[in-house]
């Protein structure tokens, strides 16, 4: 059994995977509603919470598991607030100390492109390894409140970034968005709400990054046309119109989504963008700067999966299932308990990495990752 913990952010997380059978128990403790008065997550607050409920929330997991069937306790290190972070690998550390088993540290981002897989595991854990194979390589698209990356999961659940945002990401897009039209925070589920019974034609906002052919994102020019837009409006008319805005500004981030998802599965595994850092031997790439991606070598991509918290929007779900289906590849969606932070999809990173490379080992001596990017440890 894998116990594990998450306190990357505002969440208090702590997972029991069984990989004979799935996730046994997830337990959380949200903190959104103390961050909300704030407009945003107070580190401070955040890690203080964590060392309150950590203790209440393991007392759950092991009144279901004994440690003596703890193998593994994994951990999320990274990337997320150092105060925060260290609440879990504190915890961590005195678990294994205290029950001498290994600790491992797991890349939340990572984790997050593993997410869409969970399901398809608890299905039927012992023909995973078979049927996972069978949709690699794999397209993902992780958008969140800090993330926005376009990345492949190869044959040997290798991960390679193969785009990310150039300022803001998807998800902050929304809570900007929102929060100029006076929305409260976290602003995306309440776009999705609003724009609803919008018309997402009604004002058009700038399409340039999503038209470019390159798959990098940015879209802090986009949250600069909505503020000139609500400028030219008077207060009742942005009342009036509001669900009209949110669906037009939704549309737009989700644009730039659903097209750059289109060309990197047009492009298929292998193909690369422009900004592509060179390989980690230090060989130079002969094609890096060229404005023709090397169609000829790639090969089609055989699954596409969405995760991270914009992925519960149903919009957004919708368009890329139907890209997906275009481009006749199977869409797999990571479970709405699996989006935001938690401890299952740590638990199921630490499992399904375990020989790819993609756990860090350290035990004792793991450190905080704060900045810790997708394609590393
Ligand atoms: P992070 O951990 O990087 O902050 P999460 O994965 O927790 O991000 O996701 C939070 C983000 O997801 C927020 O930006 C929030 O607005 C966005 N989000 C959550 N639900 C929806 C939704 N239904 N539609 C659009 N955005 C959403
Ligand atoms: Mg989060």
């Amino acid at each position: 059994m894998i116990l594990a913990l998450e306190s990357s952010c505002d969440e208090t997380a702590v997972a029991v995977l069984d990989p004979a059978v799935g996730l046994t128990g997830e337990w959380v403790h949200s903190q959104i509603a103390l961050h909300e008065a704030y407009g945003g997550v107070v580190p401070d607050l955040a890690s203080r919470e964590h060392l309150a409920h950590f203790g209440p929330l393991l007392q759950r997991a092991l009144a279901t598991v004994r440690p003596e069937q703890v193998t593994k306790i994994a951990v999320t290190n990274g990337p997320g607030l150092a105060a925060c972070l260290a609440m879990g690998l504190a915890t961590a550390k005195s678990l294994g100390l205290a029950w001498r088993v290994p600790v491992v540290g797991i890349n939340h981002l990572r984790a997050h492109a593993f997410s869409p897989f969970i399901a398809l595991h608890a299905t039927n854990p012992s023909a995973f390894d078979a049927e996972f194979a069978k949709l690699l390589p794999h397209l993902g698209l992780l958008v969140s409140g800090g993330n926005t990356a376009l990345f492949s999961l190869d044959e040997s659940r290798r991960i390679t970034l193969l785009a990310s945002t150039m300022d803001d990401a998807a998800g902050e897009a929304l809570d900007k968005g929102a929060k100029l039209l006076g929305l409260s925070y976290p602003g995306g589920p309440q776009v999705e709400k609003l724009a609803a019974t919008g018309n997402p034609t009604a004002f058009a906002f700038p399409k340039a990054v999503a038209q470019r052919s390159t798959l990098e994102f940015s879209f802090s020019g986009l949250k600069t046309s909505l503020r000139y837009q609500l400028e030219k409006m008077a207060p009742e008319e942005i009342e009036h119109r509001r669900t009209d805005l949110c669906a037009s500004y939704q549309a737009a981030v989700f644009e730039a989504l659903v097209r750059k998802s289109q060309l990197a599965l047009e492009r298929g595994f292998g193909g690369r963008d422009l900004r592509i850092p060179p390989s980690s031997d230090g060989a130079t790439d002969a094609r890096r700067g060229s404005e023709t991606p090397p169609y000829s070598e790639t090969v089609p991509y055989r699954s596409f999966g969405l995760s991270g918290g914009v992925a519960n929007n149903q919009t957004l779900q919708t368009k890329l299932a139907q890209v997906a289906k275009q481009i006749d590849v199977p869409f797999l969606r990571a479970q709405t308990k699996h989006t935001g932070d938690n401890a299952g999809m740590i638990a199921f990173a630490a499992w399904a990495e375990r020989e790819s490379g993609g756990v860090n080992e350290s035990g004792l001596a793991l450190e905080i990752a704060p900045s810790l990017p997708l394609a590393q440890l």
